[in-house]
């Protein structure tokens, strides 16, 4: 059994009635294995699973690294607001990155949020950690996060047995209201925090093993790569509220410790005062992804100073970045865009492939559904070019925001009905919407490159904000499914 499948056992027995997720590297096979409906966007992925939890449904969310920024905001409300059935909030963390435009450790959204955050090394502590993640968050009222890798998903495991973990129906309770916002922040700090630190220091997911003199203290999958090297293991299930009493009984029984995590030092950097403490901050381990050889390097060189490792940066002609494909209908889209001698804000999505040559045609990529409004700010008239996820995702926003503003740009929306990158979700039809909100002009591909820059061009001209949506069909795409 891998971890996929362990987290969809683990949504089984705990009967999860509402499961919500938006896709992305490395977490959409998951959410598509739990069945999870697609979202717009991670903060209403959030909101549907807030709804059904106050009504008494348990809820499960999914999302990667960058999609808990989205989320953010009913996230840290619901810690202290409070919840009725049990939620958890299931992020992969892209290491590497390998599908994203940013490595983002989302363990640092446990003390942003704070709300308690597990990170399982093993498939089978995965299924334990989304059940301890139902219980604790209906027993303190708040949503809990589990965080997994790729590496984590694909591991394997024996056979796991089902532990059906039986279904309370608990509703959110409106005596929350007798508080203001800063009583229940107070509650929050001296009652369910202090609640689940004793949860965190008594959970069986936590995992010791002592031998010698020499520790590590290892959070997610790079425990189980430390596992096996002679010497004394510490894996809090945890990684916050961190199991302080545990943590320091350990480090006071050994003479050094290495701390063993991805892809930032977040463990290290709450230990680090202590003189004993080695790691990434150290220069004992690299930063980022960690392999099983990383952490038998440092422990030979734990005693003294690291060697000063010649930094490379990896470069996109290394890495060798997938282009636009050669039969894609956008290509004259993206090739009249670089011939326009205006700056162009590009989406996540399939216009990121066209930042590179030979396009070149997109000067900034802030995310996805940041097009409309970096294009809003340009120095003079841009472009804003997005795909028809990204526009519902959250280009839609800076859209309403360029109407209201009377921001002069244009939006060129990439109309290919699905969400390409990810696995050819089907994206929203939001034409209608474009048309009652401001000028909008369709084009159908393939058509002539000189007629689609004639077409922008026009567009360019035209005062105030307006919308080119260029209608395609993907060519990847069969009935819904990569080719
Ligand atoms: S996946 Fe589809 S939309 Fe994206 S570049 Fe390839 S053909 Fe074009």
């Amino acid at each position: 059994m891998n971890g996929l499948q362990a987290a969809v056992q683990a949504a089984e027995d705990a009967a999860v009635a509402v499961r919500t997720y938006v896709p992305g590297y490395p977490i959409t096979d998951l959410a598509q294995a739990l069945a999870c409906q697609i979202s717009v966007n991670e903060k209403v992925a959030l909101e549907i699973a807030l709804g059904a939890s106050a009504t008494g449904l348990r809820s499960l969310v999914v999302v990667k690294q960058v999609g808990m920024n989205i989320l953010a905001d009913p996230l840290v409300i619901s810690a202290t607001h409070g919840i009725g059935s049990g939620l958890v909030v299931l992020v992969g963390d892209d290491l590497g990155p390998r599908g994203s435009q940013a490595e983002m450790d989302s363990r640092f959204y446990g003390p942003l949020s704070e709300l308690p955050l597990l990170d399982p090394r093993s498939p089978g502590l995965l299924h334990a950690a989304l059940l301890e993640g139902y219980t604790l968050s209906e027993w303190l009222r708040i949503p809990v996060i589990v965080r997994v890798t790729s590496r984590l998903l694909a591991a394997g495991e024996r056979y796991l047995p089902s532990r059906p973990l039986p279904v309370t129906g608990q509703r959110f309770e409106m005596d929350n209201w007798e508080l203001t916002a800063k009583g229940r922040h107070q509650r929050h700090h001296d009652r369910i925090m202090a609640f689940a630190q004793e949860a965190s220091e008594s959970s069986p997911l936590n995992h010791v093993e002592i031998i010698g003199s020499i520790g590590i203290i290892a959070s997610g999958f790079p425990a189980s790569l430390a596992q096996g090297l002679g010497v004394s293991l510490l894996a809090p299930g945890y990684s916050y509220p961190l199991p302080d009493r545990l943590l320091r009984r350990f480090i006071d029984g050994h003479r050094l410790i290495l701390v063993a995590e991805e892809p930032e030092p977040f463990l290290e950097s709450m230990l680090s005062a202590n003189p004993k403490i080695r790691g990434k901050l150290t220069g004992h381990l690299p930063r980022g992804e960690l392999e099983r050889s990383d952490i038998i390097r440092a422990l030979e060189k734990l005693d003294g100073r690291p060697d000063k490792m010649p930094q490379t940066y990896q470069s996109a002609a290394e890495r060798g970045y997938q282009g636009v494909c050669p039969e894609c209908p956008f290509r004259a889209i993206f090739s009249a865009l670089a011939k326009v001698d205006v700056p162009v804000a590009g989406d996540a999505g399939c216009s990121i492939r066209a930042t590179r040559p030979p396009f070149s045609s997109a000067d900034v990529v802030y995310g996805l559904g940041s097009s409309a409004g970096v294009a809003s700010g340009f120095a003079g008239k841009g472009i804003a070019l997005m795909g028809d996820f990204a526009l519902a995702h959250s280009g839609l926003a800076g859209l309403i925001n360029a109407v209201w503003q009377r921001r002069d740009l244009l939006a060129v929306v990439l109309k290919n009905d699905v969400a390409a990158m990810t696995g050819f979700q089907e994206a929203p039809d939001l034409s209608a919407v474009l048309e009652a909100l401001l000028p909008t002009r369709f084009l159908d591909l393939p058509a002539y490159e000189e007629e689609v820059e004639a077409a922008i061009r026009e567009e360019l001209a035209r005062r105030g904000p307006s919308v080119l949506v260029a209608c395609g069909r993907c060519t990847k795409r069969v009935d819904g499914r990569q080719k």
